[in-house]
């Protein structure tokens, strides 16, 4: 079975706000509302992956010492595994903007179960509620 190595981030804003970005209509689960990142790639660590896909996708800057460690989720992706590492950030530099979405929205972690997410960012909800 391949596994597929996701990261992922809440960024926290400071009225504990979390940022959700949609999918958009070329990709698969279109228009679904995630967790700003992506997969790590060969020779890359999860920290690193996920600064690279901040950069690309929100046009933010991010230290790897601003990346708490969150929950994460395991779940079947067609004929491999996804396993989605999230981690929790309150600091960065520059505004994120939809680089590569089709919006985004900064929610309270409670609206998060009113969006529809891929089914590996649901069970992180509830987990993310306690942290936030
Ligand atoms: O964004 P990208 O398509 O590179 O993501 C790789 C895989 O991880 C996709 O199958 C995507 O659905 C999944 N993913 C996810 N939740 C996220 C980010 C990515 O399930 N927050």
């Amino acid at each position: 079975m391949t596994m597929l190595l996701v990261v992922a981030v809440a960024l926290i804003d400071p009225d504990g706000r979390v940022l959700v970005q949609r999918r958009s209509a070329q990709r698969s689960m279109a228009g679904l509302w995630e967790f700003p990142g992506g997969k790590v790639e060969k020779d890359e660590t999860p920290e690193a992956a996920l600064i690279r896909e901040l950069r690309e996708e929100l046009g933010i800057e991010v230290e790897q010492a601003c990346l708490a460690p969150g929950p994460f989720a395991s779940e079947p992706l067609g004929d491999r595994h996804l396993l989605l590492l999230l981690y929790v950030c309150r600091k960065w530099r520059g505004t994120p903007q939809p680089l590569d979405a089709d919006g985004l929205r900064w929610v309270r972690p409670v609206e998060l179960h009113g969006l529809a997410m891929p089914p590996a960012d649901k069970p992180l909800i509830g987990l993310l509620e306690a942290l936030v």
